[in-house]
């Protein structure tokens, strides 16, 4: 049986378990709370995805791509972790 450890946040558990495929890019998502990357390991997403944004076309996904860089983003949000 596992303990609880109540200094960690729900958000900062599933940081950890989860780990980019892609390197940090000069994207702002990388800092921004509704960014999701690519998971490492993934077959799924486009070779150019680099990631989802979860804000912009509420409900559906807004694909991140290693092409066009974000720079400035009228909705950002700074993570929480
Ligand atoms: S809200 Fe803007 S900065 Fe945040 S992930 Fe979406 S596109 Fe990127």
């Amino acid at each position: 049986m596992t303990e609880k450890n109540p200094e960690v946040t729900p958000e900062a558990f599933l940081a950890d378990l989860m780990t980019p495929e892609y390197e940090r890019t000069g994207h702002i998502c990388w800092d921004c709370d509704h960014f999701k990357p690519v998971q490492k390991g993934s077959q799924f997403p486009p070779a150019d995805t680099i990631g989802w944004c979860m804000k912009i076309h509420w409900p559906f996904y807004q694909v991140i791509t290693d092409f066009n860089v974000v720079k400035k983003c009228f909705v950002f949000e700074e993570k929480k972790i």
